[in-house]
């Protein structure tokens, strides 16, 4: 390990440096866009200070029977489509709630029978298939969102009162802007092997499918929806930190990066990013304060799967900078240089 010292320079907009968690403009989750390239919702639909409005779509599914992958029957998950508001306002809640965000959502009611197609109507709907995924259809115009309609899948909804009201937050996590994170480089992200979690990780970000003991978000989901729709004032009380992963001398990439807040001798909160193309990246939206980095190899590809397409780097050592580097509210920190070897494939686990 070389010499470890961390070098402050005035943040540059728009550098060299690329963050990921957000859709780049056309709402697509590749390239890496920084924060203020980030797609954001049109100020026309949802402008600061203002409250989007959801519908509960009227899907005959929430009230119908369903079939799981295996052909077999559930009963339907709710008795009325009222009945869904509830876990609908708590979902958006948890992203409301923070006082460094400027995120205020509601549900107005049930709607009409929508349909996925974009029709100016954010809605919540059943998706009719028992056997695929939930996920969020973000509808851009020019590169900015105009619309956002979430799609539960049923088996989601039979636990909408404990761990998959999870999926619900990540959706909507989804329609504030936020791609998919990396989860925490500990062995499984299922719950299995999670040894070393308490002492180093936090629990993976919801937006990387982490789920919480209850529902809520982590550090890093909320830097995400910060940065997006920041409270007045919070840019200017955080700072980020910049630099380059190599891998055998070359560019590391799209491989993630994380930042760990340290109190004196104790780990507070991880934050993390991807490297661009070129092993560049760019860690925003950090409360002041000293940072441990490390770096390695991909960790969920099915998650990052447009990054493994785009040639992301998967075979790496992991790498962890011991010396803190320091973040200064208003401030870019530029990091020493992250060499990983060559050498440990990424071991993807898959889901279903
Ligand atoms: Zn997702």
């Amino acid at each position: 390990m070389g010499i470890l010292t961390a070098l402050t320079v005035v943040f540059v907009p728009g550098g060299d440096a690329f963050g990921y968690r957000f859709f780049w403009r056309t709402v697509d989750d590749a390239p890496l866009p920084v924060a203020a390239d980030a797609s954001r919702w049109d100020p026309a639909v949802w402008g600061p200070g203002r409250t989007l409005h959801f519908v509960v779509a009227d899907s005959p599914g929430w009230t119908e029977p369903w079939e799981d992958a295996r052909g077999e029957e559930h009963d339907p998950p709710f008795a009325t489509a009222e009945d869904v508001i509830p876990f609908a306002r708590r979902a958006l809640a948890v992203w409301s709630a923070p006082p460094s965000t400027d995120i205020q959502w509601s549900v107005a009611g049930v709607g009409g029978e929508l349909h996925a197609e974009r029709d100016h109507v954010n809605a919540i709907r059943m998706h009719p298939f028992g056997h695929g995924t939930s996920y969020a259809d973000i509808w851009d115009r020019n590169g900015v969102i105009v619309e956002c309609d979430v799609s539960l899948n049923p088996r989601h909804t039979r636990d909408l009162d404990g761990a998959a009201l999870e999926v619900l937050i990540h959706e909507f996590g989804h329609c504030l802007g936020l791609a998919h994170s990396a989860p925490f480089p500990t062995w499984d992200t299922w719950g299995w092997c999670r040894g070393l979690e308490p002492a180093l990780w936090d629990t993976d970000p919801v937006m990387s499918y982490g789920y919480l003991p209850e529902p809520g978000l982590t550090e890093d989901d909320l830097i995400g929806a910060s940065l997006l729709r920041p409270a007045p004032g919070w840019l200017d009380r955080v700072g980020s930190i910049a630099g380059q992963v190599t891998v055998g001398g070359r560019a590391a990439r799209y491989v993630p990066v994380f930042a760990t807040r340290i109190s004196g001798e104790e780990v507070v909160a991880s934050a993390n990013t991807f490297t661009n193309g070129e092993g560049f990246f760019a860690i925003e939206g950090l409360s002041p304060g000293g940072y441990l980095l490390a770096a390695g190899a991909m960790g969920d590809i099915d998650g990052n799967s447009s990054l493994v397409d785009r040639g992301a780097t998967l075979g790496s050592t992991d790498q962890y900078l011991l010396d803190p580097v320091r973040v200064v509210a208003g401030q870019e920190t530029r990091a020493p240089p992250i060499p990983l070897r060559e050498g440990r494939e990424a071991s993807p686990f898959r889901r279903e």
